[in-house]
């Protein structure tokens, strides 16, 4: 099965994607996620694309394609894959459609994870990230065990430098301009489905399950 996660930053998309991939024994693959991994190490393609998320924009088509491209030809992918933050323009979804094609194979579902703007800057002062392992946390609505530390891996958890209100207010911005006609995007391949992602963490992951074994 092959899902692509829509939804503005901070709509819970990695949260629910992590347990998708749970569920389903497929990997989660998170473009955020590899490019945050490369800052940390220190990479060149960390220190490009850093430049870009510091400032709440996109990194350009051209070096995202390439990553994702990379990943997904890896031997785990080959029963599918849960994409969380990818494609984030239209150019990036062509791309993926072309490759899948190639090989005679579509995206299954394109879910939606629908939250309104203000619930997003609400959410985000209090989102926790483990940068070891991607995964996220919030203060108040899914806390780690021990405060500040990764309950998969033990690692440091952090307020992300892109999480601040100032970039997440362009972040927002980036999104409707360019990420959200994805969603007519997908209606028209007929693989739109979207849900209410206001709702409590588990109730959203029932009704994503509900529609992919429905
Ligand atoms: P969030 O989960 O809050 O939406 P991500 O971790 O997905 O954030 O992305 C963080 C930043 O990484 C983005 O603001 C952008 O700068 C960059 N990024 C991630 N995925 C992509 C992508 N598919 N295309 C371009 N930039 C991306
Ligand atoms: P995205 O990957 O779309 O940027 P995340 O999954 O990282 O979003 O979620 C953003 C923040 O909101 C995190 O701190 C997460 O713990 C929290 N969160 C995710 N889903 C919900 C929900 N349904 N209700 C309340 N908080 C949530
Ligand atoms: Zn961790």
């Amino acid at each position: 099965m092959k899902i692509v996660m829509l939804g503005a930053p901070g709509a819970g998309k990695g949260t629910q994607a992590k347990m998708l991939a749970d569920r389903y024994g497929i990997p989660h693959i998170s473009t955020g996620d590899i490019f945050r991994y490369n800052i940390k190490n220190g990479t060149a393609l960390g220190m490009e694309a850093k430049t870009y998320m510091d400032q709440g924009k996109l990194v350009p088509d051209e070096l995202t394609v390439r990553i994702l491209l990379d990943r997904v030809a890896k031997e785990d992918c080959r029963d599918g894959y849960v994409l969380d933050g990818f494609p984030r323009t239209i150019p990036q979804a062509e791309v993926l459609a072309g490759e899948l094609d190639k090989i005679s194979d579509r995206i299954d579902f394109a879910v939606n994870v629908d939250v309104p703007d203000e619930n997003i800057v609400r959410r985000m002062g209090g989102r926790r990230a483990c940068l070891s392992c991607g995964a996220t946390y919030h203060v108040e609505y899914a806390k780690p065990a021990a405060d500040g530390i990764c309950d998969r891996c033990g690692g440091e958890l952090v307020l992300r430098d892109d999480d601040r209100p100032e970039t997440v207010k362009s972040r927002l911005a980036v999104y409707h301009e360019q990420t959200q006609p994805l969603i007519d995007y997908y209606e028209k391949a007929g693989v739109l489905r979207t849900v209410d992602g206001t709702q409590d963490i588990q109730v959203v992951f029932d009704d994503i399950v509900r529609i992919l074994e429905g």
